[in-house]
């Protein structure tokens, strides 16, 4: 019975999910956050959806099934993706500092290793964001892209 119920719930908490997503579809916010193809947003980029199973984050697929477009799309062209990695630190850190500073109230030096926790537990996550960042850039939502 409590497998049942969690079952369900995990069931209508993914529907949600799903759903909310789906309000942003064809916009590269979409792409990003749920790393599919840029081109027709049909499927994932990556062959393990979870950023923190680590031995598979950084497999991707080598084309889209759906609309075939390759996702590297030049020689080490995620390589790009480290500028965007960058910026995406410092905003994370810096608003994690603000965030232990001033609002939770951790004295300066407290605030910095809770900056450090932060970025590392979320290295899996801003790999994966500034990989879909970096492609959004160049790739545009088209919806007439091909459907196999
Ligand atoms: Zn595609």
């Amino acid at each position: 019975m409590k497998h049942l119920i969690f079952y369900v719930l995990k069931v209508e908490l993914n529907n949600l999910r799903i759903e909310c997503m789906d309000l942003f579809k064809g916009t590269k916010i979409y792409s990003i956050v749920t790393g599919t193809c840029p081109v027709c947003q049909e499927e994932s980029m990556y062959v393990e959806n979870n950023p923190y199973k680590l031995s598979s984050i950084f497999k991707m697929h080598e084309r889209c099934k759906n609309c075939g477009l390759k996702y590297v799309i030049e020689p080490s062209f995620f390589f790009g993706a480290m500028y965007v990695s960058y910026g995406l630190n410092v905003g994370i850190a810096i608003i994690t500092f603000l965030i232990s500073y001033l609002i939770v109230g951790l004295s300066v030096l407290e605030s910095f290793f809770a900056l450090i926790g932060m970025l590392i537990i979320l290295i899996p996550v801003v790999l994966r964001l500034s990989r879909n960042i970096w492609i959004n850039i160049f790739k545009k939502y088209n919806k007439n892209a091909k459907q196999v």
